[in-house]
């Protein structure tokens, strides 16, 4: 499971970039290295079209995994060239740019766009698998997520569009209820097909999400 990012227009980052001369850039080695979004590779193309709008890099540093609590040790090797910085450039997803952000009393920059949490497929093919929605139905649905996997995000369905199994908003792709129908077929499930999955109870999304995990409790 990664976290998928794609890289910002570079005028968006030149525009964020305007106020500061000096910049540190950071990457990360887990989810924006695997999407070739924030790896070694991305970052020193990054230092370059920095110096190109005329800002100096003080350095630059992939961090193994930048959204976890490791982070702020990882910067605190790069404190030199990172105190002198006016501000910090981050490749990693928008977690990890939280987590520069409370480590750092500088400005932060994030450089890339975060889309969505998604499964490699296969190299550099990411699918979206999970809304985090806080009321799973995998259980009912064969392990595929309606929410995702459809293109109109339905409880319910199929809708009355879907064609020969494909989608009517993406006749490339498989309609999401075909596979559901296809999966429950096959584990002989087929009753919950004619389930009818009540509206999404929106009071259960607070937002901020927030899980506690205690030995005291089942869930989280
Ligand atoms: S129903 Fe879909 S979006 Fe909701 S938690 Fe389960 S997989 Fe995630
Ligand atoms: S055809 Fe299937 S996947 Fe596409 S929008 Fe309709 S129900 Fe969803």
């Amino acid at each position: 499971m990664k976290s998928i990012t794609r890289a910002k227009p570079m005028e968006e980052i030149a525009e964020y970039l305007q106020p500061f001369n000096r910049i540190y850039i950071l990457g990360c080695g887990t989810c924006a290295t695997m999407t070739r979004t924030g790896g070694v590779d991305q970052v020193v193309q990054m230092k370059e079209r920095v110096q190109e709008i005329d800002k100096w890099v003080t350095g630059w540093l992939v961090m193994p995994t930048a959204c976890d609590e490791m982070a702020e040790a990882d910067m605190e090797r790069a404190a030199g060239n990172l105190d002198y910085a006016d501000c910090a450039l981050v490749m990693s997803c928008a977690m990890g740019v939280h987590r520069v952000s409370e480590s750092l009393q500088k400005p932060v920059i994030p450089a890339l766009d975060t889309l969505f949490i998604g499964l490699e497929e296969e190299p550099g093919h990411f699918r979206e698998v999970c809304d985090q929605c806080g009321q799973c139905i995998l259980g009912e649905t064969a392990g595929i997520c309606p929410l995702t996997a459809c293109h109109k995000g339905l409880l319910n369905g199929p809708c009355g569009g879907t064609d020969g199994g494909k989608c009517e908003v993406d006749s490339d792709r498989d309609c999401a209820f075909t596979q559901i129908y296809d999966r429950l077929k096959a584990q002989g499930r087929l009753d919950l097909m004619r389930r009818a999955r009540p509206a999404r109870d929106y009071h259960v999304e607070l937002t901020p999400k927030r899980a506690i995990f205690s030995d005291n409790e089942e869930g989280g």
